[in-house]
Formats: structure tokens, sequence, C-alpha cells
């Protein structure tokens, strides 16, 4: 059976983007990591032995750059299978879903400058291919990439445009014979670029057309600069690169001229996934590192992993890591089974398809990239301090996993970039009623304006409160919405800070509805379903305290005098704490992690 069949096979259920909002929790059966199938389990496997036989050993290489080593560790991935997950069979590849390929960046990102690189190759340099080349560039590249024959990367970047990507100044002329394009400019922070043999170089034809092109790296007048110095990800390869009349015949203009928006912002929506996934997988690396520290380290007679606040550092990092893995796992079987779907009605990979299965779920993805690589900071950091001054030193591995960490908030778009993203594009398919915004918002008010809180009618009958809290987190965040939008309608836009925070009352929201929707689809007696439903309910209570404050601020912001009182005196209708005792539960959850020297699922 293809990846296809298997995903469309699989009886979870796809909603529109930005459907968590507005959906009962735990109403409709997500993708989870207890979904995958053995072939995934057994691609996760090889991908991890491979990690821990061939990359980690030589970590020390890898980092100072040893020529010719990234090289041929990507080509032993190759030989592995790993470079050809994305690409359809007919090219040489294994034409697997996105939560394959995810799964194998979650393995890898132990290794990060590793899995930068291969993720570079694989991701944001080879999918512009699979998706909008024509047949005759995906005979000629397609079949090496897979391989790792040849090396993939992405230039997109410049000196003067970083976030505002469209407003880069790389010129592309079109020759009097029309038989070639005249390149010049230059890129930056070119990740691969020391020894990529391909590049995806985005360019204004006739310095208004954004257009994607395939360069070969020999091509006359191409130069590869040298090698940036970098906090962290050392021994992968960041170059400037430098295009002085470089010749790209017509054929390889990749897509259409005017059309590189397209490649770029949805190759980058599947980036940002799986920057996401792999990020968690970062931060289950740190928790490793930190129990397998705890464990031995001893001071005052006890191993650090007898300490009350130490335990709470690790139980706090798994529950993080459990929400993390439930919505990066919803989200990349939402992506998969729509472009399954879409397929299916017209076989053969089709960038129609692709854009708009990914378009589709632009919300989560940046939810999965700001929650992914925000969780992996406070992880490795939190792990780095379990480590005392041994974290700070360069021969504890965590003192690298920190400062590879780092980048994953800057790029495939930074955190601020993608939490404008994710409010706007919400408000935007609101007003054009691609989601049930405004009338869930009017529900939402007239219910509150009553004088009671929405009622909710619970998906069974475990985890309730939990149930209940949920749904009030989701009729706040659609209160704050409504009272941001009737203070500044369209005018929004420019309320960047009212914008970030309905973004981070969105990210608690779909983190909490997906680790509730996962323990609710956990069989209630099996072995995961007690430390599933504690890392769940602490979950819930944070993103609720995070949630709540965050709607007062947009609140406060919003309203002034009497209107504001009224408004938090109807918000009170929601705001419910529950007298919990969190340390005890978050002692069950750091116990599992002790038993388990790591992540315990
Ligand atoms: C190690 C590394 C590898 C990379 N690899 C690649 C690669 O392979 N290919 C490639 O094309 N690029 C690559 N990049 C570039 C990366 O994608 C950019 O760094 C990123 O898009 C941010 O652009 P910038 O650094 O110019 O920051 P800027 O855009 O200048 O942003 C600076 C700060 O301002 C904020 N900001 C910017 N605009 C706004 C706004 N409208 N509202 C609010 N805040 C805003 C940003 O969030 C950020 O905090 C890489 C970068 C690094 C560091």
């Amino acid at each position: 059976m293809s990846s296809r069949e298997a995903m469309l096979q699989k009886d979870f259920v796809v909603r529109e983007g930005g459907s968590f909002l507005f959906d009962r929790a735990g109403e409709h059966r997500i993708f989870t990591p207890e979904d995958l199938t053995d072939e995934q389990r057994h691609i996760r496997n090889a991908a991890r032995q491979f990690a821990d036989r061939s990359v980690l050993p030589r970590i020390d290489a890898i980092e100072g750059k040893e020529p010719g080593l990234m090289r041929a560790l990507l080509e032993e991935a190759g030989e592995l299978g790993l470079l050809m997950l994305d690409i359809p069979e007919k090219y040489g590849g294994l034409e697997q879903d996105k939560t394959t390929t995810m799964l194998v960046t979650e393995t890898l990102t132990r290794c990060a400058s590793f899995a930068v690189s291969l993720g570079a190759h694989v991701g944001i340099g080879s999918l512009p291919l699979v998706y909008f080349g024509t047949v005759a560039q995906k005979e000629r590249y397609l079949p090496r990439l897979a391989t790792g024959e040849w090396i993939a990367a992405y230039a997109l970047t410049e000196p003067g445009s970083g976030s505002d990507a469209l407003a880069a100044k790389t010129r592309a002329e079109l020759a009097d014979d029309g038989t070639h394009y005249v390149l010049n400019g230059s890129k930056q922070w070119i990740t691969n670029a020391g020894f990529a043999d391909l590049f995806v170089v985005f360019a204004q034809v006739a310095g208004e057309h954004f257009t994607a092109f395939l360069v070969e790296r020999d091509t006359p007048g191409f130069e590869v600069g040298p090698e940036e110095h970098k906090h962290g990800i050392k021994g992968s390869s960041t170059c400037p690169l430098v295009l002085t009349d470089v010749a790209v015949p017509a054929a390889n203009v990749l897509g259409e001229v005017g059309k590189g928006h397209r490649i770029a912002f949805n190759i980058l929506n599947v980036g940002r996934a799986r920057l996401g996934t792999g990020s968690i997988g970062a931060a289950k690396y740190a928790l490793r590192l930190a129990a397998g520290y705890a464990a031995e380290r001893a001071q005052f007679g006890r191993t650090l992993d007898q300490f009350g606040l130490i335990r709470a550092k690790l139980g706090d990092m798994a529950v993080r890591i459990f929400a993390g893995d439930a919505l990066g796992y919803r989200t990349a079987g939402l992506i998969d089974k729509k472009y399954a779907a879409l397929e299916a009605l017209s076989p053969g990979p089709d960038d129609d398809d692709f854009q708009n299965a990914v378009e589709e779920f632009t919300i989560e993805a940046s939810i999965l990239k700001v929650y992914g690589s925000e969780a992996l900071d406070t992880a490795s950091d939190e792990a780095l301090q379990i480590h005392g001054g041994y974290g700070y030193m360069a021969e504890y591995a965590i003192e690298r996993v920190c400062r590879d960490a780092r980048i994953n908030r800057i790029f495939e778009g930074t955190n601020e970039i993608n939490r404008l993203l994710l409010a706007g594009t919400l408000l935007k398919r609101g007003m054009k009623q691609r989601v049930p915004l405004m009338k869930a918002m009017q529900a939402v008010g007239k219910a509150l304006a009553g004088g009671a809180a929405p009622a909710l009618d619970p998906a069974g009958d475990r985890l309730v409160p939990e149930q209940e809290q949920v749904h009030r987190m989701k009729c706040a965040a659609l209160y704050a919405t409504q009272q941001a939008v009737s203070r500044w309608m369209l005018q929004i836009e420019d309320q960047q800070e009212v914008l970030g925070a309905l973004a981070d009352v969105l990210i608690d929201v779909y983190g909490a509805d997906s680790a509730l929707a996962r323990t609710l689809q956990l069989p209630a007696d099996g072995p995961a379903a007690a430390f599933a439903a504690d890392a769940t309910t602490l979950f819930i209570e944070g993103a609720r305290d995070r949630v709540f404050t965050r709607v007062k601020q947009v609140l406060c912001a919003a309203l002034s005098g009497d209107k504001r009182d009224r408004a938090f005196a109807e918000l009170a209708l929601l705001d419910h704490w529950r007298p919990i005792d969190v340390f005890a539960v978050r002692e069950r959850v750091a116990a599992a992690v002790v038993a388990a020297g790591g992540w315990p699922l």
C-alpha cells in the first residue's frame, strides 16, 4: 500500500485550517504519534540508528567543519534512503508523506548541524522541484538529489531583505534571443552553499516579477563566498552568494515567471512544520541529557533527580513536549491527508494540490514553528541549568544543544513574523467567511452579555474539567478577538502587539486542544493514559493562565471606562481557576521521566 493510500485509510478527520478554534475539543479524531504505521516507525528507527552510529560520534569533527565530512554524511544518509522520502517513485524516490519526513527530522535534530543540512537539502532545496518543476527539470535533477549525488540549497535571503523576502533586489533579465536569463545580485546565509550543486535562486525578472530559478553551481559568474562563523549549528555550511552576469537557461525557470512567491511561501510553510517537529525532537534529546545527568550527579548526598526543583524542571519539559508532539503530528496528519485526498483526484505531484493542502494549514504550521522552537529553547535552557556549571562546558552535549536551539526562532520566518501571519490569517479567513469566526464571536458575545458562559456538551466522560477549561479558553479567545476587531476594524493590521497577543492565545488553544484530543483518544486503561492525562491537565492549566492574561491585556488595550469594566465582568464568567495540586501532578510526570531516563512515551 502506498503512503498516500495508508494516509487516506486513517480514520482521523481533516477539518478546515483554523477549525480547532470552533470545534469542540475531542469532537473529531486527530492524527497522533500513536497512529504511526509500522513502516513509518521503521524509517524513524533507521534514522535514529544512523544518527547514533554515524553522526553523533563525529559531532566534534562536524562542528569543526572537517572538509568533506558533511557531504559524506549526507551521501551516507542518501544510501539509507533518507534523502528520497519526498521524491516521487518515478524520479528515484520513496514518495512518502510529510509525516514520515518529519519523523526523520525529529530524530536527527539531536545533531542539529546535520539535521539543518539534511533538512535544507530535502526540504527547501528539493521540494520546489518536486512540486513546481517541469518533467524535464525533474528528470534531470531529482534522481541525483534523491541519492545525495547532488546537494540542493535555497537562496531567498539577501543583505537587504530577510523577513521582507519579496523585496529581494537580485535581478534577472531575459536575453534578447529569449534562450536565457542573466542574473545579477547577491544572497546571504544560504545553508549548504559551501558544497551544494543546485541552488533555487529567487530574483526579480525585469526588476519586478519575483521568480525562482534553478542555478547549477558551476555556472560562470556564480560565486560562493566564505563560510560564516555562527553562534550555533556550527557544522552546517552557511555562505553568501554573488551572482555576476550568471546566464541561466530559460528552461531553468521554476514554476512561472512572476509566481516565485507561491514557491517561496508554500515551501516555507512545509519547512515551518518540519522545524516545529524537529525542535520537539531536540527537546526530547535535551530532556534525555538532563534526566541522565540528574541521575548521575550527586550533591548533598543525593542525586539531583531526587530534588523537587530539579524534578519540577523535568516535569515541565515533559509537559511541553507532550503538547508539542500532539499539535505537531496533528498538523502533519492534516497536511498529509488533505494532500492525499486532493492527489487521489488527480494523481501525481501537482503544484495546485500541494499549494492547496499546505496553504489550508498556514495557521497550524506557523503555530507549530513558534511553539516547537520556543519549547525547545525553554527545554534546552532548563536542561543546561540542571547540568549546572558542567552544562556551560563545551565537553557536555547540552552546551551545543543550547547554542543550536537558538536559530529555530529566526529562520523559516522569524517567530514575530509567524505570530503576525497566524493571527492575521485567522482574521482574514474570518472576514471572508472561510471560517465561522464572525458567527462564533457573536455567539460568545451574546451568551456572555446574557450573563452565562456558552455551554459545553462534553465529548465523553473523561477529563471533563479539562474539556471545560479548553472550551472556556476558546470562548475567551473569540471574545478578545471580537473586542479587538470592533475597536480597530481593518486597522487591526497595524496593532502588532494585539495581533501578537491573539497569536499567543491561539498557540495555547491549539496546544491545549491537541493535548486533550490526543489523551482522549488513548485507551483509558493503556500504559500511557495516566501520564498523558497528567501532562494534559498541567498543560491546560498553564495555558489557561497565559490565555486569560493575554486576553485581559487585549481588553485593556481595546476598551476603557465602563466598557472595559463590563467586558471584564463578562470575561469573569469564563475565567475559572481550578484548585489543583499542580506540584503533585507534576511530580507524577517527573517520576515517569526519571524512571525512563528521558521521554517516557
Ligand atoms: C544560520 C542561518 C541559516 C539560514 N539559511 C537560509 C537559507 O538556506 N536560505 C535563505 O534564503 N535564507 C536563510 N537564512 C535567512 C533567514 O531566513 C533570515 O535570517 C530570516 O528570514 C530573518 O531575516 P533577517 O535575518 O534579515 O531579519 P530581519 O527581517 O531584519 O528581522 C530582524 C528582526 O525584526 C523583526 N521583524 C522584521 N520584520 C518585522 C515586522 N514586519 N514586524 C515585526 N517584526 C519584524 C524580526 O522578527 C526580527 O526579530 C538563514 C539564516 C541563518 C541565520
